[in-house]
Protein backbone atom coordinates (compact mmCIF):
# COMPACT_ATOMS: atom_id res chain seq x y z
CA UNK A 1 0.00 0.00 0.00
CA UNK A 2 1.16 3.30 -0.62
CA UNK A 3 1.64 5.39 2.35
CA UNK A 4 0.40 5.05 5.76
CA UNK A 5 -3.35 5.10 5.82
CA UNK A 6 -3.98 3.52 9.42
CA UNK A 7 -5.43 6.65 10.32
CA UNK A 8 -8.04 6.54 7.64
CA UNK A 9 -9.21 3.00 8.66
CA UNK A 10 -9.12 3.97 12.20
CA UNK A 11 -11.41 6.33 11.70
CA UNK A 12 -13.70 4.32 9.48
CA UNK A 13 -13.90 1.82 12.25
CA UNK A 14 -14.79 4.73 14.40
CA UNK A 15 -17.32 4.98 12.35
CA UNK A 16 -18.35 1.19 11.94
CA UNK A 17 -18.45 1.00 15.87
CA UNK A 18 -21.56 3.00 16.26
CA UNK A 19 -23.64 2.74 12.97
CA UNK A 20 -22.57 0.34 10.16
CA UNK A 21 -23.55 2.60 7.47
CA UNK A 22 -20.93 5.08 6.40
CA UNK A 23 -22.28 8.81 6.50
CA UNK A 24 -20.53 12.09 5.10
CA UNK A 25 -21.62 14.06 8.34
CA UNK A 26 -20.49 11.07 10.50
CA UNK A 27 -17.12 10.72 8.53
CA UNK A 28 -16.88 14.75 8.24
CA UNK A 29 -16.62 15.09 12.25
CA UNK A 30 -14.49 12.24 12.93
CA UNK A 31 -12.16 13.38 10.48
CA UNK A 32 -12.04 17.07 11.63
CA UNK A 33 -11.46 15.31 15.48
CA UNK A 34 -8.56 13.09 14.12
CA UNK A 35 -6.13 15.81 12.66
CA UNK A 36 -3.65 13.05 11.65
CA UNK A 37 -6.02 10.53 9.58
CA UNK A 38 -4.91 12.98 6.72
CA UNK A 39 -8.22 13.28 5.45
CA UNK A 40 -9.05 16.43 3.43
CA UNK A 41 -12.58 16.95 4.96
CA UNK A 42 -14.20 19.56 2.64
CA UNK A 43 -13.13 16.57 0.15
CA UNK A 44 -15.47 13.92 1.76
CA UNK A 45 -18.53 13.28 -0.71
CA UNK A 46 -21.11 10.63 -0.76
CA UNK A 47 -21.35 8.44 -3.40
CA UNK A 48 -24.19 5.98 -3.77
CA UNK A 49 -23.58 3.50 -0.66
CA UNK A 50 -19.77 4.63 -0.72
CA UNK A 51 -17.76 7.34 0.61
CA UNK A 52 -15.22 9.57 -1.57
CA UNK A 53 -12.42 11.26 0.29
CA UNK A 54 -9.27 12.33 -0.45
CA UNK A 55 -6.21 11.51 2.08
CA UNK A 56 -2.49 12.19 2.16
CA UNK A 57 -0.22 9.08 2.24
CA UNK A 58 3.47 9.28 3.24
CA UNK A 59 4.67 10.58 -0.60
CA UNK A 60 1.44 11.53 -1.92
CA UNK A 61 -2.25 11.89 -1.69
CA UNK A 62 -4.99 9.25 -2.97
CA UNK A 63 -8.51 8.93 -3.59
CA UNK A 64 -10.18 6.74 -1.07
CA UNK A 65 -13.26 5.08 -2.13
CA UNK A 66 -14.50 4.18 0.70
CA UNK A 67 -17.20 0.96 0.74
CA UNK A 68 -18.62 -1.13 -2.36
CA UNK A 69 -21.53 0.59 -3.28
CA UNK A 70 -22.49 0.88 -6.95
CA UNK A 71 -20.06 3.27 -8.75
CA UNK A 72 -17.03 1.77 -6.86
CA UNK A 73 -15.45 0.21 -9.79
CA UNK A 74 -15.61 3.26 -11.47
CA UNK A 75 -12.58 3.93 -10.41
CA UNK A 76 -8.90 2.37 -11.13
CA UNK A 77 -7.37 1.29 -7.69
CA UNK A 78 -6.22 -1.21 -5.43
CA UNK A 79 -8.97 -2.82 -2.90
CA UNK A 80 -7.83 -3.22 0.65
CA UNK A 81 -9.90 -4.92 3.76
CA UNK A 82 -9.14 -4.66 7.01
CA UNK A 83 -11.79 -5.55 9.89
CA UNK A 84 -14.76 -5.80 7.64
CA UNK A 85 -13.79 -2.43 6.10
CA UNK A 86 -13.69 -2.13 2.29
CA UNK A 87 -11.57 0.76 0.93
CA UNK A 88 -10.47 0.91 -2.83
CA UNK A 89 -7.16 3.28 -2.83
CA UNK A 90 -7.02 5.64 -6.24
CA UNK A 91 -4.52 7.53 -7.92
CA UNK A 92 -5.28 10.99 -8.45
CA UNK A 93 -4.56 10.70 -12.28
CA UNK A 94 -6.62 11.91 -15.25
CA UNK A 95 -8.41 9.09 -15.77
CA UNK A 96 -9.99 8.93 -12.37
CA UNK A 97 -10.19 12.54 -12.62
CA UNK A 98 -12.87 12.48 -15.44
CA UNK A 99 -15.06 9.50 -13.31
CA UNK A 100 -14.97 12.43 -11.06
CA UNK A 101 -15.74 15.12 -13.42
CA UNK A 102 -18.72 12.17 -14.85
CA UNK A 103 -20.21 11.85 -11.01
CA UNK A 104 -20.02 14.97 -9.49
CA UNK A 105 -20.67 17.63 -12.51
CA UNK A 106 -19.98 20.95 -9.92
CA UNK A 107 -16.17 19.49 -10.48
CA UNK A 108 -16.20 19.73 -14.62
CA UNK A 109 -14.69 23.84 -15.62
CA UNK A 110 -17.01 25.90 -17.36
CA UNK A 111 -17.57 29.20 -19.09
CA UNK A 112 -17.80 32.44 -17.08
CA UNK A 113 -20.42 33.93 -19.28
CA UNK A 114 -21.60 36.78 -17.35
CA UNK A 115 -19.46 36.87 -14.40
CA UNK A 116 -18.15 40.17 -14.80
CA UNK A 117 -14.92 39.79 -12.60
CA UNK A 118 -12.79 36.44 -13.52
CA UNK A 119 -8.98 35.82 -13.08
CA UNK A 120 -6.17 33.42 -14.77
CA UNK A 121 -4.53 31.63 -11.90
CA UNK A 122 -2.45 29.53 -14.01
CA UNK A 123 -0.75 26.68 -11.40
CA UNK A 124 2.40 24.94 -13.08
CA UNK A 125 3.44 22.90 -10.44
CA UNK A 126 -0.39 21.42 -9.95
CA UNK A 127 -0.14 22.32 -6.85
CA UNK A 128 -1.63 25.89 -6.22
CA UNK A 129 -5.45 25.51 -7.06
CA UNK A 130 -6.43 24.04 -3.83
CA UNK A 131 -5.08 27.43 -1.84
CA UNK A 132 -6.18 29.62 -5.02
CA UNK A 133 -9.70 28.33 -3.97
CA UNK A 134 -9.44 29.30 -0.53
CA UNK A 135 -9.17 33.05 -0.89
CA UNK A 136 -11.21 33.28 -4.34
CA UNK A 137 -14.23 31.49 -2.86
CA UNK A 138 -14.33 34.59 -0.44
CA UNK A 139 -14.75 36.83 -3.11
CA UNK A 140 -17.03 37.58 -6.22
CA UNK A 141 -14.49 36.06 -8.93
CA UNK A 142 -14.76 33.55 -11.15
CA UNK A 143 -11.62 31.45 -11.34
CA UNK A 144 -10.34 29.98 -14.47
CA UNK A 145 -7.74 27.85 -12.21
CA UNK A 146 -6.36 26.29 -15.39
CA UNK A 147 -4.63 28.37 -17.93
CA UNK A 148 -1.34 27.53 -19.60
CA UNK A 149 -0.24 28.52 -22.47
CA UNK A 150 2.12 25.72 -24.82
CA UNK A 151 5.21 27.24 -23.55
CA UNK A 152 4.42 26.79 -20.12
CA UNK A 153 3.51 22.83 -21.03
CA UNK A 154 6.61 22.60 -22.93
CA UNK A 155 8.63 23.96 -20.15
CA UNK A 156 7.24 22.15 -17.30
CA UNK A 157 6.52 18.65 -19.33
CA UNK A 158 2.75 18.28 -18.93
CA UNK A 159 -0.11 18.19 -21.35
CA UNK A 160 -3.93 19.98 -20.99
CA UNK A 161 -5.23 17.05 -19.45
CA UNK A 162 -2.85 16.86 -16.76
CA UNK A 163 -3.61 20.44 -15.90
CA UNK A 164 -7.74 20.11 -16.17
CA UNK A 165 -6.97 16.70 -14.05
CA UNK A 166 -5.18 18.85 -11.15
CA UNK A 167 -7.67 21.27 -11.67
CA UNK A 168 -10.25 18.80 -10.77
CA UNK A 169 -9.02 17.62 -7.89
CA UNK A 170 -7.91 20.59 -6.38
CA UNK A 171 -12.09 21.67 -6.37
CA UNK A 172 -13.02 18.20 -5.15
CA UNK A 173 -10.48 18.41 -2.39
CA UNK A 174 -11.73 22.00 -1.52
CA UNK A 175 -15.09 20.86 -2.11
CA UNK A 176 -15.64 24.01 -3.97
CA UNK A 177 -18.84 24.31 -5.78
CA UNK A 178 -19.03 27.77 -7.47
CA UNK A 179 -17.40 26.83 -10.70
CA UNK A 180 -14.30 27.48 -12.74
CA UNK A 181 -12.54 27.52 -16.06
CA UNK A 182 -9.72 26.23 -18.01
CA UNK A 183 -8.11 29.13 -20.73
CA UNK A 184 -5.88 27.33 -23.51
CA UNK A 185 -3.52 30.38 -23.44
CA UNK A 186 -2.00 31.91 -25.91
CA UNK A 187 -2.98 29.34 -28.81
CA UNK A 188 -1.53 30.22 -32.10
CA UNK A 189 -2.70 27.39 -34.16
CA UNK A 190 -5.88 25.48 -35.15
CA UNK A 191 -4.32 22.41 -33.95
CA UNK A 192 -3.51 24.09 -30.65
CA UNK A 193 -7.18 25.18 -29.89
CA UNK A 194 -8.69 21.37 -31.44
CA UNK A 195 -6.24 20.03 -28.73
CA UNK A 196 -7.36 22.21 -25.85
CA UNK A 197 -11.29 21.94 -26.93
CA UNK A 198 -10.80 18.17 -27.23
CA UNK A 199 -9.64 18.68 -23.29
CA UNK A 200 -12.66 20.35 -22.18
CA UNK A 201 -11.54 23.30 -21.78
CA UNK A 202 -13.78 26.42 -21.42
CA UNK A 203 -11.93 29.29 -22.72
CA UNK A 204 -9.74 29.77 -26.05
CA UNK A 205 -6.60 32.78 -25.88
CA UNK A 206 -6.31 33.05 -29.32
CA UNK A 207 -2.66 34.69 -30.04
CA UNK A 208 -2.71 36.25 -33.15
CA UNK A 209 0.92 37.42 -32.74
CA UNK A 210 2.08 35.43 -36.09
CA UNK A 211 -0.78 37.27 -38.06
CA UNK A 212 -0.27 40.80 -37.31
CA UNK A 213 1.84 42.81 -39.51
CA UNK A 214 3.70 45.36 -37.07
CA UNK A 215 6.28 45.97 -40.45
CA UNK A 216 3.36 47.49 -42.16
CA UNK A 217 3.32 50.34 -39.38
CA UNK A 218 6.58 51.48 -40.62
CA UNK A 219 5.64 51.43 -44.42
CA UNK A 220 5.28 54.94 -46.14
CA UNK A 221 2.27 56.46 -47.84
CA UNK A 222 2.99 55.71 -51.36
CA UNK A 223 3.81 51.78 -50.56
CA UNK A 224 0.19 51.86 -48.20
CA UNK A 225 -1.34 53.75 -50.79
CA UNK A 226 -0.83 50.97 -53.46
CA UNK A 227 -1.48 48.25 -50.98
CA UNK A 228 -4.62 49.34 -50.23
CA UNK A 229 -5.42 49.95 -54.12
CA UNK A 230 -5.08 46.22 -54.69
CA UNK A 231 -8.10 45.60 -52.24
CA UNK A 232 -10.83 44.20 -53.98
CA UNK A 233 -12.93 47.50 -54.53
CA UNK A 234 -16.05 46.74 -52.81
CA UNK A 235 -14.03 45.74 -49.61
CA UNK A 236 -12.68 49.31 -49.89
CA UNK A 237 -16.02 51.03 -50.37
CA UNK A 238 -17.28 48.82 -47.17
CA UNK A 239 -14.34 49.95 -45.03
CA UNK A 240 -14.51 52.94 -46.05
CA UNK A 241 -18.06 53.48 -45.11
CA UNK A 242 -17.55 52.03 -41.75
CA UNK A 243 -14.29 53.82 -40.75
CA UNK A 244 -13.42 57.00 -42.96
CA UNK A 245 -17.36 58.59 -43.13
CA UNK A 246 -16.79 61.09 -39.94
CA UNK A 247 -16.62 61.27 -36.70
CA UNK A 248 -17.28 57.29 -34.80
CA UNK A 249 -19.53 57.82 -31.45
CA UNK A 250 -19.65 54.98 -28.95
CA UNK A 251 -22.06 53.81 -26.32
CA UNK A 252 -19.29 55.18 -23.52
CA UNK A 253 -18.81 58.33 -24.59
CA UNK A 254 -16.06 58.24 -26.49
CA UNK A 255 -15.29 59.73 -29.99
CA UNK A 256 -12.93 58.06 -32.27
CA UNK A 257 -11.31 59.47 -35.41
CA UNK A 258 -9.91 57.35 -38.32
CA UNK A 259 -7.63 59.56 -40.90
CA UNK A 260 -6.76 57.98 -44.34
CA UNK A 261 -2.93 57.41 -43.53
CA UNK A 262 -3.08 55.77 -40.15
CA UNK A 263 -6.29 54.44 -41.14
CA UNK A 264 -4.44 52.17 -44.24
CA UNK A 265 -1.87 51.35 -41.29
CA UNK A 266 -4.00 49.66 -39.20
CA UNK A 267 -6.14 47.53 -41.92
CA UNK A 268 -2.54 46.34 -42.80
CA UNK A 269 -1.19 45.72 -39.78
CA UNK A 270 -4.04 43.83 -38.41
CA UNK A 271 -6.07 42.95 -41.28
CA UNK A 272 -4.83 38.92 -41.80
CA UNK A 273 -4.85 38.54 -37.95
CA UNK A 274 -8.77 39.74 -37.91
CA UNK A 275 -9.15 37.15 -40.99
CA UNK A 276 -7.44 34.55 -38.63
CA UNK A 277 -9.38 34.64 -35.92
CA UNK A 278 -12.65 35.04 -37.75
CA UNK A 279 -12.02 31.58 -39.61
CA UNK A 280 -10.77 29.78 -36.16
CA UNK A 281 -14.03 31.17 -34.68
CA UNK A 282 -16.31 29.77 -37.74
CA UNK A 283 -14.13 26.34 -37.77
CA UNK A 284 -13.55 25.62 -34.27
CA UNK A 285 -15.47 27.13 -31.94
CA UNK A 286 -18.33 28.47 -32.83
CA UNK A 287 -20.23 24.66 -33.33
CA UNK A 288 -18.37 22.91 -30.42
CA UNK A 289 -21.76 22.02 -28.87
CA UNK A 290 -20.76 24.28 -25.49
CA UNK A 291 -20.08 27.36 -24.32
CA UNK A 292 -16.63 28.95 -24.30
CA UNK A 293 -14.90 32.26 -23.67
CA UNK A 294 -13.33 32.79 -26.88
CA UNK A 295 -10.61 35.96 -26.12
CA UNK A 296 -8.31 37.53 -28.70
CA UNK A 297 -5.31 38.54 -27.89
CA UNK A 298 -3.16 41.02 -29.68
CA UNK A 299 -0.93 42.19 -26.77
CA UNK A 300 2.58 40.32 -27.74
CA UNK A 301 3.02 43.32 -30.61
CA UNK A 302 6.22 46.11 -30.58
CA UNK A 303 3.91 49.00 -29.96
CA UNK A 304 1.06 49.65 -27.75
CA UNK A 305 -2.56 49.11 -29.73
CA UNK A 306 -4.29 52.56 -30.67
CA UNK A 307 -7.59 53.20 -29.61
CA UNK A 308 -8.32 53.33 -33.69
CA UNK A 309 -6.77 49.97 -33.48
CA UNK A 310 -8.58 48.21 -30.91
CA UNK A 311 -12.09 49.67 -31.97
CA UNK A 312 -10.97 48.59 -35.96
CA UNK A 313 -9.84 45.14 -34.69
CA UNK A 314 -13.59 44.80 -32.57
CA UNK A 315 -15.11 45.51 -35.08
CA UNK A 316 -14.39 43.45 -37.83
CA UNK A 317 -14.49 40.29 -35.89
CA UNK A 318 -17.57 41.51 -34.97
CA UNK A 319 -18.41 41.67 -38.75
CA UNK A 320 -17.45 38.59 -39.11
CA UNK A 321 -19.63 36.72 -36.84
CA UNK A 322 -16.72 35.96 -34.03
CA UNK A 323 -18.63 36.63 -30.42
CA UNK A 324 -15.76 37.64 -28.67
CA UNK A 325 -15.87 37.42 -24.76
CA UNK A 326 -12.67 39.53 -24.01
CA UNK A 327 -9.78 41.40 -26.01
CA UNK A 328 -6.10 41.61 -24.57
CA UNK A 329 -4.99 44.51 -25.88
CA UNK A 330 -1.25 46.19 -25.57
CA UNK A 331 -1.10 48.92 -22.99
CA UNK A 332 1.27 51.38 -22.87
CA UNK A 333 4.60 51.03 -20.45
CA UNK A 334 5.46 47.73 -19.31
CA UNK A 335 3.87 44.45 -17.93
CA UNK A 336 6.82 42.55 -16.77
CA UNK A 337 6.00 39.15 -15.01
CA UNK A 338 6.19 39.12 -11.48
CA UNK A 339 6.62 42.42 -10.45
CA UNK A 340 4.29 46.08 -10.33
CA UNK A 341 3.84 48.39 -13.45
CA UNK A 342 6.94 50.46 -15.05
CA UNK A 343 5.84 53.37 -16.70
CA UNK A 344 3.84 56.64 -16.86
CA UNK A 345 0.61 56.00 -14.82
CA UNK A 346 -1.12 58.98 -15.31
CA UNK A 347 -0.84 58.16 -19.04
CA UNK A 348 -1.93 54.50 -18.36
CA UNK A 349 -5.04 55.68 -16.74
CA UNK A 350 -6.22 57.44 -20.09
CA UNK A 351 -4.84 54.76 -22.54
CA UNK A 352 -6.67 52.51 -19.99
CA UNK A 353 -9.84 54.42 -19.92
CA UNK A 354 -10.63 54.86 -23.64
CA UNK A 355 -9.63 50.50 -23.95
CA UNK A 356 -11.99 49.91 -21.36
CA UNK A 357 -14.91 52.51 -23.09
CA UNK A 358 -14.22 50.47 -26.36
CA UNK A 359 -14.59 47.09 -24.64
CA UNK A 360 -18.10 48.30 -22.66
CA UNK A 361 -19.16 49.66 -26.12
CA UNK A 362 -19.11 46.60 -28.09
CA UNK A 363 -19.85 44.32 -24.56
CA UNK A 364 -16.51 42.06 -23.52
CA UNK A 365 -14.06 41.99 -21.04
CA UNK A 366 -11.07 43.93 -21.37
CA UNK A 367 -8.21 41.40 -20.73
CA UNK A 368 -5.00 42.11 -18.66
CA UNK A 369 -2.25 39.63 -19.37
CA UNK A 370 0.79 39.06 -17.14
CA UNK A 371 -1.22 40.74 -14.80
CA UNK A 372 0.05 39.23 -11.22
CA UNK A 373 1.61 42.07 -8.80
CA UNK A 374 0.66 45.02 -11.00
CA UNK A 375 -0.81 46.90 -7.59
CA UNK A 376 -0.19 49.90 -8.49
CA UNK A 377 -2.57 50.00 -11.51
CA UNK A 378 -5.02 47.43 -9.81
CA UNK A 379 -7.50 50.22 -8.65
CA UNK A 380 -7.80 52.06 -12.39
CA UNK A 381 -8.93 48.21 -13.57
CA UNK A 382 -11.40 47.93 -11.31
CA UNK A 383 -12.91 51.19 -11.73
CA UNK A 384 -12.43 52.32 -15.21
CA UNK A 385 -14.00 48.91 -16.12
CA UNK A 386 -16.93 49.08 -14.15
CA UNK A 387 -15.75 46.12 -12.46
CA UNK A 388 -15.67 44.10 -15.38
CA UNK A 389 -12.11 42.48 -17.04
CA UNK A 390 -10.23 39.30 -16.82
CA UNK A 391 -6.89 39.56 -15.33
CA UNK A 392 -3.99 37.04 -15.66
CA UNK A 393 -1.37 35.78 -13.40
CA UNK A 394 0.30 32.43 -13.52
CA UNK A 395 3.68 32.57 -12.53
CA UNK A 396 3.11 34.81 -8.97
CA UNK A 397 2.00 31.52 -7.64
CA UNK A 398 5.13 29.65 -8.60
CA UNK A 399 6.93 32.56 -6.92
CA UNK A 400 4.92 31.47 -3.33
CA UNK A 401 6.23 27.83 -4.36
CA UNK A 402 9.57 29.45 -4.31
CA UNK A 403 8.65 31.73 -1.25
CA UNK A 404 8.26 27.84 0.65
CA UNK A 405 11.69 26.59 -0.49
CA UNK A 406 13.16 29.40 1.05
CA UNK A 407 11.47 29.46 4.57
CA UNK A 408 11.44 25.25 4.57
CA UNK A 409 14.01 24.35 2.77
CA UNK A 410 17.23 26.78 2.39
CA UNK A 411 19.86 24.57 1.02
CA UNK A 412 17.81 23.77 -1.60
CA UNK A 413 16.53 27.28 -2.48
CA UNK A 414 19.92 28.13 -2.53
CA UNK A 415 20.78 25.75 -5.22
CA UNK A 416 17.55 26.98 -7.12
CA UNK A 417 18.86 30.62 -7.00
CA UNK A 418 21.77 29.83 -7.80
CA UNK A 419 20.97 27.89 -10.70
CA UNK A 420 18.38 30.36 -11.86
CA UNK A 421 20.85 33.34 -12.08
CA UNK A 422 23.35 31.03 -13.96
CA UNK A 423 20.87 29.96 -16.68
CA UNK A 424 19.17 33.76 -16.97
CA UNK A 425 20.32 34.41 -20.43
CA UNK A 426 18.94 31.08 -22.04
CA UNK A 427 15.02 31.91 -20.01
CA UNK A 428 15.30 35.05 -21.47
CA UNK A 429 15.43 33.93 -25.05
CA UNK A 430 11.23 33.52 -24.27
CA UNK A 431 10.39 36.01 -21.61
CA UNK A 432 11.27 39.39 -22.11
CA UNK A 433 12.36 41.10 -18.81
CA UNK A 434 14.59 43.96 -17.45
CA UNK A 435 16.62 41.84 -15.22
CA UNK A 436 20.18 40.89 -15.82
CA UNK A 437 22.53 38.33 -14.23
CA UNK A 438 24.36 40.85 -13.40
CA UNK A 439 21.45 42.13 -10.94
CA UNK A 440 20.47 39.40 -9.76
CA UNK A 441 21.62 39.92 -6.01
CA UNK A 442 24.26 37.55 -4.29
CA UNK A 443 22.32 35.45 -1.81
CA UNK A 444 25.58 33.87 -0.06
CA UNK A 445 25.89 36.98 2.31
CA UNK A 446 22.27 36.29 3.38
CA UNK A 447 20.89 34.60 6.37
CA UNK A 448 19.24 30.88 6.31
CA UNK A 449 16.06 33.19 8.08
CA UNK A 450 16.24 35.60 5.53
CA UNK A 451 16.12 34.34 2.25
CA UNK A 452 12.62 35.03 1.64
CA UNK A 453 13.24 38.77 2.03
CA UNK A 454 15.23 38.05 -1.72
CA UNK A 455 11.53 37.59 -3.10
CA UNK A 456 10.63 41.23 -2.67
CA UNK A 457 13.49 42.04 -4.40
CA UNK A 458 12.37 42.55 -8.34
CA UNK A 459 15.69 41.02 -9.80
CA UNK A 460 15.51 38.52 -7.74
CA UNK A 461 11.50 37.58 -8.53
CA UNK A 462 12.38 38.12 -12.25
CA UNK A 463 15.33 35.47 -11.83
CA UNK A 464 12.97 32.59 -10.58
CA UNK A 465 10.03 33.31 -12.62
CA UNK A 466 11.72 33.08 -15.43
CA UNK A 467 13.90 30.19 -14.82
CA UNK A 468 11.04 27.94 -13.70
CA UNK A 469 10.92 25.25 -16.16
CA UNK A 470 14.76 25.17 -16.63
CA UNK A 471 14.53 24.35 -12.46
CA UNK A 472 11.95 21.97 -12.99
CA UNK A 473 13.69 20.06 -15.88
CA UNK A 474 17.07 19.84 -14.62
CA UNK A 475 19.51 16.92 -14.38
CA UNK A 476 22.47 15.72 -12.67
CA UNK A 477 24.82 13.72 -14.89
CA UNK A 478 23.52 10.49 -13.63
CA UNK A 479 19.96 11.30 -15.03
CA UNK A 480 18.60 11.91 -11.86
CA UNK A 481 16.86 15.19 -11.08
CA UNK A 482 18.58 18.28 -10.02
CA UNK A 483 16.27 20.17 -7.90
CA UNK A 484 12.58 18.53 -9.04
CA UNK A 485 12.30 15.50 -6.62
CA UNK A 486 13.36 17.38 -3.47
CA UNK A 487 11.15 20.61 -4.75
CA UNK A 488 7.70 18.19 -5.01
CA UNK A 489 9.13 16.38 -1.45
CA UNK A 490 9.08 19.69 0.28
CA UNK A 491 5.99 21.20 -1.04
CA UNK A 492 4.35 18.05 -0.31
CA UNK A 493 5.20 18.16 3.48
CA UNK A 494 4.45 21.91 3.46
CA UNK A 495 1.23 22.07 1.61
CA UNK A 496 -0.69 24.14 4.40
CA UNK A 497 1.98 26.92 4.04
CA UNK A 498 1.96 26.96 0.53
CA UNK A 499 -2.12 27.24 0.81
CA UNK A 500 -1.28 30.31 3.57
CA UNK A 501 1.51 31.93 1.28
CA UNK A 502 -1.37 32.00 -1.94
CA UNK A 503 -4.22 33.36 0.04
CA UNK A 504 -2.24 35.94 1.34
CA UNK A 505 -0.51 37.09 -2.02
CA UNK A 506 -3.53 36.34 -3.91
CA UNK A 507 -5.35 38.08 -1.26
CA UNK A 508 -3.54 41.12 -2.18
CA UNK A 509 -4.41 41.16 -5.86
CA UNK A 510 -8.12 40.88 -4.92
CA UNK A 511 -7.69 43.78 -2.46
CA UNK A 512 -6.29 46.08 -4.64
CA UNK A 513 -8.60 45.46 -7.09
CA UNK A 514 -11.15 46.30 -4.93
CA UNK A 515 -13.20 42.98 -5.89
CA UNK A 516 -16.12 42.63 -3.83
CA UNK A 517 -16.59 40.05 -1.29
CA UNK A 518 -19.29 36.89 -2.15
CA UNK A 519 -22.29 37.49 -0.45
CA UNK A 520 -23.48 34.13 0.71
ZN1 LIG B 1 -0.36 37.46 -22.89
Amino acid sequence: MMGNFDGIFEVLSEIKKNNTKLNYGKLRKIALSYRNSGIYPDSIHELGDNILFIASGKFEKMLIVAGSGNGSNDFEGNDFTRDGIKIKICSMNVANSKTIRKHFPYTNPVSYGDKNISMGLGDRIGLASPGHLRITAKYDVFPILAQQSIRELNLTGRNYGEVLSDAVWAVFQEGYTYGFGADGDHLKTPEEVRMALDCGFTMITLDCSEHIDNKAAEYSEPVLNEMYDRLPAAEREVLEKKYLSGMIQLKTGLNLNFEGYDFKKTVFVYLKAIKFTISIFNDLIKNCGRKIDFEMSIDETLTSTSPEAHYFVASELIAGGVKISSLAPRFCGEFQKGIDYRGDKVRFEKEFTVHAGIAGHFGYKISVHSGSDKFSVFPVVGKKTNDRYHLKTAGTSWLEAVRVIAVKNPELFRRMYSFAAQNLNEAKKYYYIFTETNMVPDAKLIKDQDLHKLLSIEESRQAMHVTYGLILTAKNADGTSMFRDEFFKTMYENEELYYAFLKRHIGKHLKYLHVPRRLL
